[in-house]
């Protein structure tokens, strides 16, 4: 049911909002009350076509664009994002949930994102080898793919579209973004900061929708490249059909992040890491952590101290200074995460902290579940193996090192992990041994920063490219190699042979 005070979400093609009539919408709920707030467009293959036509007929000025020019854009984008920081970040409390402080925090990581994209001068620059032959030199480039898109999904609306848009822009790219329908507000705010920051008409476009939209990128030959970041059946899905069309994909997926704790850790410093990391944001992280990995005697001295702490949390609207976890995104997400809660339940699990009682006077219709602890969890049941993404935290108790080490490379996810420990051996053959794309030493949420890439193995990505840093920019360019010879040529006459360099 929708109401008078909503507001209506557009596509922003061509370098403003688009008014073609809508077929479909979505709703968008206010996380904190479970109120619809706004009414979002979702694309048709024909609005796909139409931002694809407009960032074709873009790129091919954007791409010829003098590096100044573009990090001059790069640049007024940073500093008018800055000044937007508070607006942006209540609307992803808004829309998302999370807490006031953890969007801004969210927006600051993006940002980071556009300051290393600012350097683009120098990352783009090639290699260039004299006489590689007599007379003859080689250079390389690093070319713009044409048009990319990115398909991003709720938890970041902000920080995730920041990992993609400065660096594909950087590049010479034009992009099409497909935020999720969950929370839509903040790429269209996004695309005008751009947009102000002289960015011309075209070169960034923003199509609302559902999988019928994510079908369209995936199948319009205008597009040469698809970033994905999202759960793993989707990310395996996006993969698949994005390079089956013949399109250059990296496809981020789901994860289950261990935290180990070896017997000679600092422990308060661990229960202030674990409660930190498991319920920020309400759990709703990929690099939240999701399960707590108990070595030797650890658990029994451990458990307390994170108990005390969960009792002291703050579960509150987002907007609301004191509150220091917020709702869940949806009503839907909201019961898959109880579900999991029972079905913990079910499956023979200790639930110690029980969330489910956790009310927020005023907020009844809420998203609102409180911290979920479940110890003695066995790597057979349900809330160990599945991604929950909520904040349900589980304790599986190990007898040592190796069988710690063991369950992490069994896992099928491989996004983030962590040791506590103050064994610097330890730490260093932890680094090597495990067998995932992110390792925090004492270091509960290991997000490398923007000039580092970001990503996990096994089925946390699909393709070869993590984002942003170094890859990033690989991912958005091609290269060439130019082999000249100037300005005497050499007459030998015609060769058929292999060519060779003397
Ligand atoms: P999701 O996979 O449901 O949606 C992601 C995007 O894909 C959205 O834009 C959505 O509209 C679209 N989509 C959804 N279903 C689709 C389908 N069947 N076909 C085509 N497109 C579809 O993910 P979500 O719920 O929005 O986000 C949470 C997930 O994202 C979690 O699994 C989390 O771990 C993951 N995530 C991963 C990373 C990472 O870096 N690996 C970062 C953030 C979030």
């Amino acid at each position: 049911m929708t109401t008078a005070t909503e507001t209506q979400i557009t596509h922003w093609i061509a370098g403003g909002p688009d008014e073609t009539p809508a077929e479909r919408f979505g709703e968008v709920t206010e996380s904190a009350t479970g109120r619809v707030v706004a009414r979002v467009p979702f694309a048709t293959a024909a609005d796909v076509d139409r931002a694809v036509q407009a960032a074709v007929a873009a790129q091919r000025e954007w791409g010829a664009a003098s590096l100044t020019k573009r990090t001059q854009v790069l640049f007024g984008f940073r500093e008018r994002l800055d000044a937007a920081k508070e607006e942006l970040a209540e609307i992803v409390t808004r829309e998302h949930g999370k807490v006031l402080s953890d969007a801004l925090g969210e927006i600051t990581r993006g940002q980071e994102v556009v300051e290393f994209a600012c350097g683009l001068a120098h990352l783009l620059k090639g290699e260039m080898t004299p006489s590689v032959s007599g007379g003859v030199d080689s250079h390389s480039m690093r070319m713009p793919v044409g048009v990319a898109a990115g398909i991003t999904p709720f938890n970041f609306p902000m920080m995730v579209p920041l990992w993609m848009i400065p660096i594909a822009l950087a590049c010479g790219n034009a992009f099409i973004l497909k935020p999720s329908e969950k929370d839509p507000s903040a790429s269209v705010l996004c695309a005008q900061l751009f947009k102000e920051a002289g960015l011309p008409d075209g070169v960034l476009n923003v199509v609302h929708g559902d999988k019928v939209t994510v079908d369209a990128i995936l199948g319009h030959p205008g597009i040469h490249a698809v970033s994905f970041v999202g759960s793993t059946p989707v990310a395996k899905y996006i993969y698949e059909t994005g390079t089956r069309a013949g399109k250059r994909v990296q496809a981020l997926g789901g994860a289950k992040n261990h935290m180990v704790v070896l017997p000679d850790a600092d422990l308060d410093l661990a229960a202030d890491s674990a409660v930190s990391a498991a319920y920020g944001s309400a759990g709703e992280r990929c690099m939240a952590i999701s399960v707590l990995v108990t070595v030797g005697d650890v658990a029994d001295r451990l458990l307390p101290k994170i108990r005390e702490r969960i009792g002291r949390l703050k579960v509150g609207p987002g907007l609301e200074p004191t509150s220091e976890m917020g709702p869940l995104v949806t009503r839907e997400h909201h019961a898959k995460v109880a579900g999991y809660v029972e079905k913990g339940l079910a499956e023979g699990a200790a639930l110690v902290e029980d969330g489910r009682k956790t009310k927020v006077a005023g907020h009844e219709k809420g998203f609102f579940l409180g911290p979920c602890l479940f110890d003695k969890v066995t790597p057979e049941m349900t809330v160990y193996k599945d991604e929950i993404f909520g904040p349900v935290l589980s304790v599986v108790r190990a007898p040592g090192y190796d069988e710690a080490l063991d369950l992490v490379n069994r896992n099928r996810y491989a996004n983030g992990v962590a040791i506590f420990t103050n064994d610097g051996g330890a730490a260093r053959r932890f680094q090597n041994e495990v067998q995932v794309g992110m390792v925090g030493i004492n270091v509960p949420i290991p997000v490398p920063m923007a000039y580092y890439s970001f990503g996990g193995w096994k089925s946390s990505l699909f393709g070869d490219s993590h984002v942003h840093g170094r890859e990033g920019i690989h991912f958005y360019t091609r290269g060439k190699v130019v082999t000249s010879r100037w300005p005497e040529p050499h007459h030998r006459g015609v060769n058929l042979g292999f060519p060779q360099m003397k």
